[in-house]
């Protein structure tokens, strides 16, 4: 069995993507290869056997089989400014593979070479941001939130520079599709119809093929098999459109449930599909506060941490304003069919948002006056400065049994903070507990990738080169519902909670 890639998104024309070549690198050895991923994906090589074939195939020095690499072009709103050119700068989308399910899955190449999009870019990544979002996917993965993963990091043996000269490195990027808001934008803007139809057509083919109508026998009107890409009725745009707006609802949800900060929410950073993509800026928040930002260019804080929901919302607006024409001719009426199904989005979140940290709490189906008890529990934790991972991680196992059988006791400091919520919380779980704390279990991680392990696991393989210690993390973050042995090592807030910390786009 060999390796073989199709790319059906090439088929779709030229106005969708420039065909371009990776631009070889010097040296390419094989550094991070992802068993588990590669697994699911059925690819028939190892890291053991094949490390440098693979590093020939992921840095983009050989093509594999089927593959017609290619550029992506897409638009975006960088924070609320709409640039209409973005596209892939420094990426090369391989093609996709079938997982053993049948799924596809998109491989793309980052740090691969320029294309046309690259604008002043040099089309390269540097080890540092390639490994981080190495880890910070792979944690998130773990966490239970959708997202993006990475399949290899492979050194160039060249310099990338920067602000000095850095390691240079290619990741490769397994997406169920690399499909923006932004992609329907670059269309939109460009007042060409015909094609955000085609690409409307292509996202319900990949992602909702429950939304194709079917008929037994092909020769019915209703049946879409052999219509042609550029035809779709109003009816079924507006229900993909609904389609995408639930898969944005558990990807924003999971991300305040485990306290991820994306730091740069750009529409051409939101997927259709409903991936987290781009690990660029992103953080996790140590302190529980909805202002939290790490991100040294929000300065005007937009993707803070609390931010997020109203953020998704404002994208998913943006990608309504591309769907207007496809929807009615009579752009009113287009509006009017549509907007219903954003308010009910805003209605979802809400409710979706107090069923998430009901959970955290162990509450499954939040009655009246469980609003106001997460609140008070927040407000506490703001204003007290608490950790967000540890103090739900604290009350989770205080519905816990020790060893010799009695209950585990909250820390003295956070039931003098929490003293009058506890007996509130008591009450109202206290017909339920058992099946509270699975729930609670399950809501929170007892480990999340802390900023300051993530940066000080970076420095030190960069400097070394050995992966050891990261592999130790890895190990400890691909059970973050579970403590082993190592987990203890990575659960301390930092002393100084991050108050210095940045992260920048690693461009
Ligand atoms: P990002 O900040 O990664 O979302 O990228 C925003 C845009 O800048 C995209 O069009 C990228 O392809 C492009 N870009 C970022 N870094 C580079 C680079 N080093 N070379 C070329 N294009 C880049
Ligand atoms: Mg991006």
């Amino acid at each position: 069995m060999s390796l073989i890639l199709s790319n059906n998104y090439q088929a779709l024309g030229e106005s969708f993507s420039q065909q371009t070549l990776p631009a070889p690198v010097a040296q390419p050895s094989l550094l991070l290869w992802n068993e588990p991923l590669a697994k699911t994906l059925t690819i028939p090589l190892t890291k053991d056997k094949d490390a440098e074939l693979l590093a020939q195939y992921f840095s983009g020095n050989r093509l594999i089989e089927g593959s017609k690499p290619i550029a992506q072009a897409y638009s975006g709103h960088q924070f609320a400014h709409f640039n209409p050119q973005l596209g892939d700068g420094r990426a090369h989308l391989l093609g996709d593979i079938a997982d053993s399910q049948g799924q596809r899955w998109d491989i793309q190449l980052k740090g691969s070479g320029t294309s046309n999009f690259s604008r002043q870019g040099d089309g390269r990544c540097a080890l540092g941001p390639a490994l981080r979002e190495y880890i910070m996917s792979e944690a998130m993965f773990a966490l239970g939130v959708p997202t993006t993963r990475c399949l290899a990091v492979v050194t160039t043996g060249e310099s990338v520079y920067r602000e000095r000269p850095y390691d240079g490195a290619v990741v490769t990027r397994v997406a169920a599709s690399h499909i923006r808001v932004g992609t329907f934008q670059y269309f939109a803007a460009r007042g060409d119809t015909d094609s955000l139809k085609k690409l409307t057509n292509y996202a319900i083919n990949r992602h909702f093929p429950e939304l194709i109508i079917k008929s037994p026998e092909s020769t019915s009107d209703n049946d879409d098999t052999n219509k042609p890409d550029n035809e779709i009725s109003s009816e079924q745009v507006l229900k993909f459109f609904s389609a995408v707006l639930a898969k944005q609802l558990p990807l924003v949800l999971s991300w305040l449930r485990v306290g991820f900060i994306h730091g740069v929410l750009n529409t051409d950073n939101t997927t259709i599909s409903g991936e987290t993509i781009d690990y660029g800026p992103c953080a996790m928040m140590n302190t529980y506060h909805p202002e939290t930002v790490f991100s040294s260019i929000d300065r005007n804080s937009r993707y803070a941490f609390g931010k997020q929901i109203s953020i998704i919302q404002w994208n998913m607006t943006r990608l309504a304003e591309t769907l207007l024409p496809l929807v009615d001719s009579d752009e009113d009426d287009a509006v009017e069919k549509i907007e219903p199904l954003l308010t009910q989005f805003h209605q979802d979140l809400q409710q979706g948002y107090l069923t998430m940290m009901a959970a955290k709490v162990g509450i499954d189906e939040p009655a009246e006056g469980d609003g106001k008890l997460i609140n008070d529990l927040i407000t506490l934790m703001k204003e007290h400065k608490l950790d967000y991972t540890q103090t739900f991680t604290s009350l989770t196992a205080s519905l816990a049994h020790d060893a010799t059988g009695s209950i585990i006791a909250i820390e003295a400091s956070l039931v003098e903070v929490l003293n009058e919520w506890l007996p509130r919380w008591n009450t109202r779980i206290a017909s339920f507990k058992a099946a509270a704390h699975t729930l609670m279990g399950a809501s929170n991680p007892v480990v999340i990738p802390r900023n300051h392990h993530v940066e000080a696991l970076l420095e030190s393989c960069q400097e070394t080169g050995d992966l050891t210690s990261l592999n130790k993390f890895l190990a400890v973050l691909r059970q973050p519902y579970t403590e082993i042995a190592e987990t203890k090592n990575y659960q301390d807030a930092p002393l100084d909670g991050d108050k210095d910390y940045h992260t920048f786009c690693g461009t």
